[in-house]
């Protein structure tokens, strides 16, 4: 019987991320194996191919016009520059690269037509492409698919009851649209959000409501700690604890148990140790580099290193995303585990065979 469920409500979703963490890690990990390959972890590429300038006004964003920040606006990447970045990305172990605009809505015309050059571009050298463009229609989303694109992203950001305190130009409902837009082509669809922006837990769970309600769930979520950039209007806010970050990994993991969760902006605040619970926890991505779009990221061989340390190897392109892993798969990891977790009607505590429990060991 399938795990994903669509009908999760905010008051479960706490419950989860509440739960004391050792169980939720126990049990995020334990979701995640039944899924996925614990020790295969994708890497994308963000690059940003139009930087600064954009009408909208994202609290989070140093790319906001009307933020007075030291981004350095760059016109659209020629078609050449982003073949030898992606050339780069793939030498240094990355399966998909992400093109970033910082555009409010894709208009069509020789901007977007270059945009999907380069798309086509991208795919023959054998690696996923992603698309992160702002707002799109139907057919924009489609011309999209037509040219080869693999992920289209598009964050909710938060929860649609703080959303409004997070960006006052365009409304949740809109995330909504273009993420249906994206639906009706073959496109699969990431979408996550940023926690650390000021919301409160209820929004946290909230944003995961509405991740979880589609149907189909994304193929990849994003969790992006807040990198506070001096300039824009969270210039102030103070860091997350590491706490956080791995109580919401592992809470997606549970609520979205086929996606790819994604460790994303803030790993550079971030100990090894920290993300290794976050990888245990469920994460089974990161972005490489040493910019996410304008903001700072760990260097490509550090985390090659981690990797190494970790023993995690690099996800090759365009592999299935959700693999499913019975228990069995995993033995070299757990022993004895053979009760799956339930989930319990309202409420939706985790049960699960207490000798079972007492079985499950880790080998060397
Ligand atoms: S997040 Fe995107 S849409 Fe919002 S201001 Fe930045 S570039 Fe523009």
């Amino acid at each position: 019987m399938s795990e994903v469920r669509h009908d999760w409500i905010k008051e479960d979703i706490l419950a989860i991320y509440n739960r004391p963490l050792m169980e939720l890690l126990y049990d995020a990990a334990t979701i995640h194996r039944r899924h996925h390959d614990p020790n295969t972890v994708q890497v994308s590429t963000l690059l940003s191919i139009k930087t600064g300038g954009c009408p909208e006004d994202c609290g989070y964003c140093p790319q906001a016009a009307r933020y007075h920040t030291e981004i350095e606006g760059n016109d659209l990447m020629t078609v050449s520059h982003v073949k030898a970045q992606a050339l780069r990305a793939k030498a240094s172990g990355s399966s998909r690269v992400c093109m970033g605009a910082a555009w409010r809505n894709v208009k069509d015309g020789p901007e977007f037509d270059q945009v999907l050059e380069m798309v086509r571009t991208i795919n023959k050298l054998d690696m996923e492409v992603c698309c992160t463009l702002g707002m799109l229609t139907e057919n924009q989303a489609k011309r999209l698919a037509e040219a080869g694109l693999y992920a289209y992203n598009h964050n909710l950001d938060t929860s649609e009851d703080y959303y409004k305190d997070v960006i006052s130009t365009r409304a949740f409902q809109d995330r909504l649209d273009t993420i249906d837009n994206v639906r009706k082509s073959n496109v699969t669809v990431c979408s996550g959000g940023i926690i650390g922006m000021g919301e409160k837990l209820e929004d946290r769970a909230g944003m995961l409501v509405a991740l979880a309600s589609l149907n189909p769930q994304p193929e990849s979520v994003p969790i992006n700690a807040l990198v506070a950039v001096e300039g824009t209007p969270m210039e102030n806010m103070d860091p997350i604890p590491i706490w956080d970050m791995i109580r919401m990994v592992a809470t997606t993991r549970i609520v979205m148990p086929e996606t790819q969760v994604r460790l994303s902006a803030g790993r550079t605040q971030m100990s090894r140790e920290g993300q290794a619970m976050c990888f245990f926890a469920g994460a089974n991505s990161i972005f490489a580099g040493d910019k996410l779009l304008t903001t700072p990221n760990p260097d490509v061989n550090e985390d090659m290193e981690m990797f190494k340390l970790l023993g995690l190897n690099p996800q090759k392109p365009f592999t299935k995303i959700s693999q499913p892993k019975t228990v069995e798969a995993s033995e070299s990891q757990f022993t004895s585990l053979d009760e799956k977790p339930k989930w319990s009607g309202p409420g939706h505590k985790i049960e699960r065979n207490e000798d079972a429990k007492q079985k499950v060991k880790l080998t060397d």
